[in-house]
């Protein structure tokens, strides 16, 4: 176990599994797999989507999960510590609350439509900031509010606030093409529909024999 903080204090309190990882597949196929990633979501209190998206977005390659083999993985070979150091600058940056750096933090969602801000809150101290919002990562989070420590309030606030799916949608769009068209050329546009084909081929097989 390693120090969510990142530091060696033996007496830190808060600590996390280190980063598994597997690196599968030849060429331009090649990918490496997150094997631990629901351990340490857990440990941060966030979702292994929100992690496996960072380490995308940061590492500007195409992230996906896997259905077949229920793995995240990011596109392209990369090692241990470079997922591990990519991991502390997330934390870093999106969990360590900005004045007491305890890690028991969430991000929670104010404001309505274009205005749409996330307030990193401390449950230790209070301390509640808010993140740029122009950040991508930060604009992914707003696209899909955190799904854990929701509240009635916010449900009420979606559900006013029709047009901002439209607008949202459009702006992670983009974000994504410019990615898979810059870096990443060809590869991108394969695996996105991998993904894509393992979610139909599943809803298929639900409506068979029975009826
Ligand atoms: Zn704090």
């Amino acid at each position: 176990m390693i120090n969510v903080n990142g530091t060696t204090d033996p007496f830190y309190r808060y600590v996390m599994p280190k980063i598994e990882i597997k690196v599968e597949g030849t060429n331009k196929m090649i990918r490496t797999y997150i094997m631990n990633i629901n351990n340490i979501a857990e440990c941060l209190n966030r979702t292994a989507e929100y992690i496996n998206t960072y380490l995308g977005q940061e590492l500007s390659v195409n992230q996906c999960y896997d259905k077949q083999t229920e793995r995240f993985y990011v596109s392209g070979k990369y090692d241990q510590q470079k997922i591990q150091s990519t991991l502390q600058k997330m934390i870093n940056s999106f969990v360590l609350c900005k004045k007491c750096g305890n890690p028991e933090t969430t991000n929670t969602i104010s404001g309505k439509k274009k205005n749409m801000t996330i307030n990193l809150i401390c449950r230790s101290c209070g301390h509640a900031v808010e993140l740029n919002n122009t950040d991508k990562f930060v604009k992914y989070i707003i696209l899909h509010t955190p799904k854990i420590d929701t509240t009635n309030e916010r449900s009420e606030k979606e559900t006013e606030d029709d047009g901002v799916n439209g607008n949202s949608g459009r702006i992670g769009k983009s974000e994504v093409g410019g990615i898979e068209e810059s870096e990443v050329g060809g590869i991108g546009k394969s695996e996105v529909g991998d993904c894509g084909g393992e979610d139909e081929s599943d809803t298929d097989s639900i409506d068979l024999d029975n009826i």
